[in-house]
């Protein structure tokens, strides 16, 4: 069998760079997930065909109750869920690497060459860090902790120290092979890890997944050429190079720095809260479902702009049929999708999807930006920070330098949320106070659904 194995695990790493090349795009993200689960597939039979049978019994335990659980968790979890999801499982891969580390470590009678402990070394440090970052930014993003960031000067020489004192001790151990020094590695990592994500805001925690993302990768690359097996290198070589480039993406979308993340810093520059002068009452005018039904139907042109709370509140089918009655009526109707938002890349373009809003009707941030100004109705509806004007003209904002779409441009603008409170970034949104805004208080698919009736 085991002449045949680097064969199928082969045809899985081919699979698995069609999955990618399919998820690049809504229209081929079925057939990508379907390459992926056959790659995934075969790698894990060949994988328990090639066990020893002294292991096999194990294995198959273990693959019976990981999949159950997966299983489960699938089914359950919700959308809205899915960014907290994701960072629990790059927590699983970072300590299966460390687990796997310390084990070959303490694995009697083999002896480790230089290269070997070299791969322990990295394997094993990239691991602990994103067991602990991934645990810290799971319960940040399932809101178990505050997003909001440690503060300190104190934090980035931390951050140095501690990274310093983790090479130090692999180095230690890569030149004496001394266990004890390996293990003080993977404690300094662990520790690490928690400060590497905590000084991050709520904000920035995108580009924090999908960073962790591409490091749960190289740790699983790393287990790779610790079990010496091939498809799991190539595999965590995908994730991790993927998972960088989709991190620069996002980087060049909220105009963040790559290095920034790296070395978890960024969103600190103040303090989330009310912006400047929020001691003062600040005016807002309110209206109903049917004044915003009234304003829609009377428009040339209508941009949506969906954020978390459309998710949140599932109303995208709703708000699809209410687009197509405006449709009807002549008005032209576009959906603004701003990168970030939702809670995960790509969040809104997946429910738009499954709404079946036509592809050609949701339009970037970058081709929709220069549409406001000539735009006679913008409705946002549960978006916040991605249309937050703090972003463009207010440089002690956290969120200051991150491109918005720019709805505060249009004629007429309409708000749907529950109330006046924050997104997810912690900071008021002068958009709603202006002249020329209207806000439409109450969740989001009931105000659609009341807003389909206004139109009859
Ligand atoms: P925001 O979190 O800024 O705003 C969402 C708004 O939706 C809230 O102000 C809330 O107001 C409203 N809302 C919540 N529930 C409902 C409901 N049932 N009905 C109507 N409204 C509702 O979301 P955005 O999409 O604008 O911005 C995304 C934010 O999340 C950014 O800060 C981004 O950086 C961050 N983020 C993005 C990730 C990504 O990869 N896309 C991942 C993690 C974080 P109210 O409570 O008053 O209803």
């Amino acid at each position: 069998m085991s002449q045949y194995a680097d064969w199928f695990y082969l045809i899985a790493a081919i699979l698995f760079i069609l999955a990618l090349r399919g998820l690049s795009s809504p229209l081929g993200a079925r057939q990508g997930n379907l390459y992926g689960m056959i790659g995934m597939a075969i790698s894990i039979v060949i994988t328990y065909l090639m066990t020893p049978n002294a292991a096999n019994f194990l294995l198959f335990g273990a693959l019976i109750a990981g999949g159950a659980i997966g299983a489960y968790r699938a089914k359950t979890v919700e959308m809205t869920q899915m960014p907290e999801t994701v960072a629990m499982m790059h927590s699983l891969v970072g300590l299966a690497a460390v687990l796997i580390a310390v084990a070959a470590i303490f694995h009697e009678g083999v002896q480790h060459d230089g290269i070997h402990r070299f791969e322990l070394f990295l394997g094993c440090f990239i691991g602990a860090i994103t067991f602990t970052a991934s645990v810290v930014a799971y319960l940040k993003l399932a809101g178990k902790a505050g997003s909001k960031p440690l503060k300190g000067n104190w934090v980035k020489p931390l951050q140095a120290g501690l990274a310093l004192v983790m090479i130090g001790f692999g180095t230690h151990y890569f030149i004496t092979e001394n266990i004890t020094s390996f293990l003080a590695m993977t404690a300094v990592a662990l520790v690490l890890g928690y400060f590497l994500i905590a000084p991050i805001g709520g904000g920035d925690m995108p580009v924090v997944v999908s960073m962790l993302n591409s490091y749960s990768g190289w740790a699983a690359a790393g287990i790779g050429f610790t079990l010496n097996n091939s498809v799991l290198i190539i595999c965590g070589s995908l994730v991790g190079s993927s998972g960088a480039i989709l991190s620069y993406i996002m980087c060049k979308a909220m105009n963040r720095s790559l290095l920034n993340v790296i070395f978890g810093g960024m969103g600190t520059g103040a303090e989330a809260g009310p912006a400047a002068g929020s001691g003062v009452q600040k005016n807002y005018k309110s209206g109903s479902p049917d004044d915003a039904a009234f304003l829609m139907s009377n428009a040339d042109s209508v941009v949506i702009v969906p954020g978390y709370g459309l998710a949140v509140a599932r109303a995208q089918h709703a708000l699809q049929e209410f687009a197509s009655l405006l449709a009807e009526k002549g008005v032209k109707v576009r959906y603004a999708i701003h990168p970030v938002a939702g809670r995960m890349p790509g969040h809104m373009n997946v429910l738009l999807a499954e709404a079946e809003v036509p592809y050609e009707n949701v339009l970037e941030m970058e081709e929709i930006n220069s549409d406001f100004a000539t735009t006679d109705v913008v409705l946002i509806i549960g978006a916040n920070d991605v249309v937050n004007p703090a972003a463009k003209n207010d440089p002690a904002s956290p969120i200051y330098g991150m491109p918005i779409l720019e709805a505060n441009k249009a004629r007429t603008i309409l708000v749907v949320k529950r109330s006046m409170a924050t997104g997810y970034a912690g900071l008021d949104n002068d958009l709603f106070y202006m002249d020329k805004s209207m806000m439409i208080f109450g969740d989001a698919k009931k105000v659609v659904e009341d807003m389909i009736k206004g139109l009859h």
